[in-house]
Order: C-alpha cells, then structure tokens, then sequence
C-alpha cells in the first residue's frame, strides 16, 4: 500500500484524468479498468448515477451568481479549502484534548482553531454541500438548484481546482461531484473508495504543490480528503500509528465491536494526528509562495466512538458527537497585514456557535469576492456576522434541544423561531 511520504507528485496531464467523470470523459472502457472486478453490476450503477448527475448539472447550466473580484488585484491570492471527513473537535489537542493529536498545528502562530462548530447532517452527501453551497441546512433533497462556492471564484477570475481522495461518483458521492465538476480542474486520486485501503490523504500533496507552482495570480483549491473515516487504521501511514494498541495490522475490524473501544480510539486519534501533519504540510507549501493565502477547513460530520458508557460507534445516530465538527482557519501573515480587521473577528470568533453553512459565505469574503445579494452577516470575517440557530438532521435545534445523558443524543425540542 502506498504511503503519504512515498507517494510521487502527479503530473498535471488533462489526458490522465481517468476518473474525470466530465462529459464524454467516462467510457464504459475506462469505468472496466478502474473497478476490474464486478464490472457488469458497477457499471449499471454508475450510468444511472452518471445520468442523474447529468441532469441536474444541465438544470444549473445557466446558474450564475455574477460574482466580481473586487480586492487590490497586484498581489497573488491563493485560497484553499480542506473538506475533512469524521473529524471531532474534541480529539484535537488544540481545543483542550489531553493527548498531543495537533502539535504541529499548535505550535503555527496563524492557526485558529474553530471550537463551536455544527454540522446539519452526519452523512457525506448531505454534508458536504451545505459546506460547499447555499443550499439550506433544512433542505433534505439530494441536489441544489444552484452551483457553488467553485462557481462563484471561476466567475471572478480565479483558477478553481479540486483535488479528492474520494470517489467521483456513487450513491454516496454524486452531490459532491456535481460542484467537482464546475472547477477548471478535478482529479480524483483514490483508486478505491472510503471502504478499503486506498491511499493516504498525504497524496494530495504532489498534485497541491504542482498547482501552486503555476504561479497564477487568483487560486481557489479544494482539497476532499477521507480524513478519519473508519477504517481509521487505513488513514494513516506507519509512522502516524502514535496512539497503541491501535487497529493497524488488523484484518478488517468491525466498527460495532465495542471490545474493540481502545484499539479503534487509538486509532481514531492516530488519524487525527496525520490530519495535523496533512494540514500543517499545506500550510508551509502556502507559506512559501509569499502570497495572501487562506486556509479554512471543515470537517463533514463528526463519529461515535464508544464514548463513556455509550454502545454506539459511527455516525448517523442524531447525537452531539455526529454533529460537531473540527474547523480551524490560517492565513499567511501578506494576507493579515491586507485584513488586520478580519483576522482579528477571525480569532474573537474561535468559540462562537458556528454552522457550517458560513462556509460558502466566508470563503467569498476572504477572496474579496462580490455578488448582488451577498450575505456578510454568514462570514465569520465581516463585522455584520450574526450568530443563527443550528437546525441539524432530524428536525432538532441543536442548541435548543435536550440530551440524553448517556450518548447525548439529540432529543425532541421545540424550534426556536
Ligand atoms: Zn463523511
């Protein structure tokens, strides 16, 4: 299995972008050598996956947001966002967590870790749209009528590019690759998906510095990782495996054994701990392109993990642990003398109620990017920003809502209006 450190840079070859699931750039040929085994089944899967792909993406077609870049124009930006998978916040040593999980991270002066952040859903699909779009933490369709954050840069005259270590289509995936779809550039690096192996996060790195190396004046990137999806042993490289006994070695552990409960939360942390290394590994690549850079990123759902006396484990169970989420901000010290005003809301904010809905809108603003209707009271960076109420899966008010007190799970309370 490859490793993150042995993992060679890949060329940026338009002609190589096999998974590429673009128009006319997925034959069935293509499709038979990625997945070799039970083609006949995968492939019937994927063409009705790929067709109602299709279809919502020529619903959009026309979706415009008229979005202009504003900002001085002489510097380079350079705006990445990291999309995480599974990640708690309080495994991260940075918000109080009694085990070394984020070192690097910590010891990055820039770095402000988001304490209070809530996802809406504890399923990848529906997560990871509201992160990327407008789409409202209540909507419950699998598809948004509009184009997102990716759409908005491209607009403005950035170069977008995606880079992803997940899947680029499935039942799990076709709302993500919709928004994939709408940057100049996508590359999916994995060629497995979240249930094996597959390769380590840390190959996003190679394809990361080449796009930085282009030197192009606006970049807008966004990396998808897998972060610490369970298998969490499979998510990190022997050198990460910190935290023992762990789960690495172990043929195909089950995620319900709860004899299990040391072994997995070693492992659990062992991925965060990679997470802190991936992270601080795209800093400094940003930091020495001496440009205004940004770095927001946000996990997808959190993970039940056996906690205290609670039986369950994974994600999709509507407790506390499913819905909060790590997120943390950097910003290279160009782009903090430009905004000395936003980056000190930035850190005022590091335990503010968030949802990350203000995603969309925060990424907007640190690119100086306009649009008629823009809303600022979302951005974490504006002065106007407004704490909301959190409605997460289920009908619940996150913050109004009672908590069993064994698994704290969400229990039905009255929406606040
Ligand atoms: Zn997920």
């Amino acid at each position: 299995m490859p490793t993150a450190e042995a993992a060679d840079p890949v060329p940026m070859d338009e002609n190589d972008l096999r998974l590429l699931i673009g128009p006319a750039s997925l034959t069935a040929q293509e499709l038979a050598a990625t997945y070799p085994a039970g083609v006949p089944i995968r492939l019937a899967a994927f063409v009705a996956q790929k067709k109602g792909l299709e279809q919502i993406e020529d619903a959009i077609r026309d979706f415009r947001f008229n979005a202009t870049h504003v900002g001085e124009s002489s510097s380079r930006q350079i705006h990445v966002l990291v999309i995480g998978e599974t990640g708690r916040p309080d495994r991260w040593q940075l918000n109080g967590y009694s085990r070394p999980t984020t070192p690097r991270l910590s010891r990055i002066a820039e770095v402000v870790s988001f304490t209070d952040t809530v996802s809406a859903w504890a399923w990848t699909r529906m997560s990871v749209p509201v992160i990327l779009t407008r789409k409202s933490p209540q909507d419950s369709r699998a598809f948004f009528q509009e184009k997102s954050l990716i759409a908005a840069f491209r607009e403005a005259g950035f170069k977008t590019y995606w880079l992803s270590t997940q899947s680029p289509l499935g039942p799990h995936d076709s709302s993500i690759a919709l928004h994939a779809r709408e940057a100049d550039y996508s590359r999916f690096l994995n060629p497995t998906d979240y249930r094996g192996a597959g390769v380590h996060d840390g190959v996003l790195l190679g394809p990361l510095s080449d796009i930085l190396a282009q030197n192009e004046p606006r970049q807008l990137v966004v990396l998808h990782t897998l972060g610490s999806h369970f298998n969490y042993a499979d998510r990190y490289p022997a050198g990460f495996d910190k935290f023992r006994p762990s789960q690495t070695g172990e043929r195909a552990p089950s995620l319900h054994d709860s004899s299990q409960k040391e072994a997995m939360n070693n492992s659990y942390d062992n991925s965060i701990y990679y997470t802190d290394w991936l992270l601080s590994e795209i800093i400094e690549r940003l930091r020495s392109t001496d440009s205004r850079a940004t770095l927001l990123y946000v996990a997808d759902h959190g993970e039940n993990l056996f906690d205290g006396a609670c039986t369950k484990s994974g994600h999709g169970h509507s407790t506390e642990f499913d819905f909060r989420v790590a997120s943390m901000w950097w910003n290279s010290p160009q782009y903090g003398r430009a905004r000395p005003d936003s980056i000190a809301l930035v850190r005022e904010r590091r335990d503010a109620a968030l949802s990350t809905s203000h995603i969309f809108h925060t990424m907007l603003d640190a690119a100086d990017i306009h649009y008629p209707g823009q809303d600022l009271s979302q951005s974490v960076l504006s002065a106007n920003w407004t704490r909301r109420t959190r409605p997460v899966q289920g009908g619940y008010d996150f913050d109004a809502s009672a908590r069993d007190p064994v698994c704290l799970s969400l229990t039905r309370a009255p929406q606040r209006s």
